[in-house]
């Protein structure tokens, strides 16, 4: 099986990395979909956030990475998947992810969304905590790749690199 795995990945952290991983031992195949959202000015450009997503699923087998703009339904038609997965962190994510599950059925009956419940120690990992404590020149190399770590430290000007 392959399953549709979209999202802002700006950047990837270690609670999608864990997603990602869970997903293909679950389905063999996972499609990463990056969004391109010109709406937003991401911190990494897609084709960054494209490269991060591949250096750091280098381990795994049944990985694909690609972009993506408008309907996440289209990007899954175009792709030939009907399952997409998303995860769940707190019951915060559970509303906006209910509506917007509801929402792709509405427009493609087939399709089905499957939630993973994030691991219990990645429960507080957001792409926007991860930037919010580089940024300020915390420790950030128990939440993202390393990968990610250098790139947050070579954006933020801090002292290379900026794990732990
Ligand atoms: P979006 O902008 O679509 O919310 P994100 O890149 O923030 O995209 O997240 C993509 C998906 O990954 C969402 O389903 C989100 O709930 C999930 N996710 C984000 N952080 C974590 C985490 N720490 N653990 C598990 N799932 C997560």
């Amino acid at each position: 099986m392959r399953a549709l795995y979209p999202g802002s990945f700006d950047p990837l952290t270690l609670g999608h990395l864990d997603l990602i991983e869970r997903g293909c031992n679950l389905f063999g195949e996972v499609v990463v979909a990056v969004l391109q959202n010109p709406g937003k000015t991401p911190a990494f450009p897609l084709e960054r956030r494209l490269d991060q997503i591949r250096i750091a699923t280098r381990h795994l087998n049944g990985v694909e990475v690609i972009s993506f703009d408008g309907l996440t339904v289209q990007c899954a038609r175009d792709q030939k998947v009907n399952l997409i997965l998303r995860g769940l962190r707190a019951m915060s994510d559970f509303e906006y992810e209910l509506q917007i599950a509801h929402t792709n059925r509405s427009l493609c009956a087939d399709f089905e969304t499957v939630f993973l419940a994030t691991s219990a120690h990645h429960s507080f990992l957001s792409s926007s905590v991860v930037k919010e404590v580089a940024r300020f020149g915390g420790p950030v190399g128990h939440m993202v790749p390393e990968v990610v770590a250098d790139d947050l430290a070579r954006l933020f000007n801090l002292p290379f690199p900026a794990r732990m």
